[in-house]
């Protein structure tokens, strides 16, 4: 019987706060080691935790964003284990009385069995970061600067299919809590961190699945980024396909580590029951509250990604492909939105269709990313020169390069530079004249019929005005001097 995978993930979120989750120590990513510490995030004795307001902000607002529910009471619990990079003993977590649970997050992916998913969120809950542990030569060190960061933990339901949809999910999720300003959301410097369960099912022909029990579930840890999360799965997934032909479902659940290095997961423990952590309630901070902070914040949620991506294709009538370019990246959906405003108080109307599609294109492929002496302004100006016919796209590049390297308006660049499109007929056709006189033997052979010598004479034509000559009118005055 043919296989599908089942996966859900497991995301550590570093919240985007100043300080850390339970004490002042700022947050930021300095050389030095243990110099962001405390006696609270030492894990002194007597010292008392402050729960982070900004921290709560936003896991409320992720939690409003996939419409999961807001606990209206909240608590904090310990988790207990030992291990060096946990000086209390205990990590400060949140066990049955999450800050969010349920919600879901809607994601496209083109081109693959679904084209469309709903990944259901279990819970999302906050803890403070373990220290990192470095190992060299021998010797074992901690580090206590991460200590005690705030995380968001967030639980997917098993409604992933494939290793591409996991990683457009968690790419998805990423835009999402950059949207919101939650985090920076960068994987490889662990501010988004993914474990990933997965197990095998069996489906009948019509890819129905068979049974009602999920097998014993493998989960891979230790994976720092998109690519990773995809490879990590392929390997998992022919690596489980291949055991199941061999012996059947999975008798037990496994915890392996993906190895960057040798692009394979390797086992780390076998059978983990849920390890005893013995959770109790943090006796040291009281309850959280969170109907009022609920409230206040509903009211400062940004358009969300999949609202702004609809809007660009409503209000511009933008490409899919374009709408991904533009809004995948929250200062150019803004520049965008800025030359499009520009561009409409031009032309008296809204900017659609044709011009839009020159607009896209340019920002996309010729643009290349913004540039910080590049105002919107500007760019609006050269796509007004552009869809006026007043340079040839060729002159168009070379402008935009001007303003990149000197931040000045196209009008004065064109100017300067003599880069106006020439398609005045008298001085253009004193051009051909000149090409043709000089080309007297292609002249002969493309009067005895070789036609296609006509495109040697455009480019002569267009080398000679320094790409200035509109193609269109040399190559009618062309053929008409040709034709004598
Ligand atoms: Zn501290
Ligand atoms: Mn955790």
């Amino acid at each position: 019987m043919p296989l599908i995978p089942i996966i859900g993930l497991e995301i550590h979120i570093q919240l985007k706060t100043n300080s850390k989750m339970f004490c002042g120590c700022p947050v930021n990513e300095t050389e030095t080691p243990n110099t962001n510490v405390c006696p609270v995030c030492l894990g002194h004795p007597g010292v008392l935790p402050v729960p982070n307001e900004q921290a709560v902000r936003f896991a409320v607002l992720l939690g409003q964003a996939i419409e999961g529910t807001v606990a209206e009471n909240s608590k904090f619990d310990r988790k207990n284990y030992f291990y060096p990079d946990l000086p209390k003993g205990y990590q400060i977590s949140q066990f049955d009385m999450p800050v969010i649970s349920g919600g879901h997050l809607d994601v496209s992916v083109p081109g693959g069995a679904r084209d469309r998913i709903r990944v259901r969120f279990v819970r999302a809950h906050l803890e403070e970061d373990a220290a990192k542990n470095t190992h060299v030569d021998g010797f074992s060190f901690v580090d206590f600067n991460r200590g005690g960061t705030p995380l968001l933990e967030c639980v997917t339901e098993p409604d992933l299919r494939s290793a591409e949809e996991a990683k457009i999910f968690l790419q998805e999720l990423r835009l999402l809590i950059r949207t919101l300003g939650v985090s920076e959301g960068d994987m490889e410097r662990g501010q988004l961190r993914c474990d990933a369960n997965i197990s095998l099912r069996e489906v009948d022909e019509k890819g129905a699945i068979v049974g009602l029990m999920l097998n014993p579930k493998t989960e891979v840890k230790n994976i720092n980024s998109f690519r990773n999360v995809e490879r990590a799965l392929l390997y998992e997934i022919q690596r489980q396909t291949k055991l199941w032909e061999e012996s059947g479902a999975p008798q037990a659940t496994t915890t392996r580590g993906w190895d960057d290095i040798k692009q394979r997961t390797v086992l780390q423990r076998i059978k983990e029951d849920s390890a005893d952590y013995r959770y109790f309630p943090e006796p040291d901070i009281p309850p959280l509250s969170l109907v009022e902070i609920s409230r206040k914040i509903l009211q400062l949620m940004p358009e969300l990604p999949e609202a702004k991506r609809f809007r660009f294709q409503e209000e511009y009538g933008f490409g899919n492909a374009d709408v991904r370019h533009l809004t995948d990246d929250a200062t150019m959906a803004v520049f965008t939105e800025q030359v499009m405003s520009e561009l409409s108080e031009w032309t008296g109307e809204e900017v659609h269709g044709k011009m839009a599609k020159l607009v896209a294109s340019w920002l996309i492929n010729k643009l290349g990313g913004l540039h910080e002496k590049i105002s919107a302004e500007n760019f609006a100006e050269l796509m007004k020169l552009l869809a006026e016919n007043k340079v040839t796209g060729r002159s168009a590049l070379t402008i935009l390069e001007e303003m990149k390297a000197s931040g000045k308006d196209p009008s004065q660049v064109m100017e300067d530079a003599g880069l106006g499109r020439m398609d005045n007929e008298t001085v253009l056709a004193e051009i051909v004249d000149r090409v043709l006189e000089a080309n007297p033997t292609e002249v002969e052979r493309y009067k005895n019929g070789e036609k296609k010598l006509a495109k040697f004479f455009i480019g002569m034509i267009i080398r000679e005005t320094e790409g200035n000559a509109d193609p269109e009118t040399a190559s009618r005055i062309l053929h008409d001097r040709l034709s004598k």
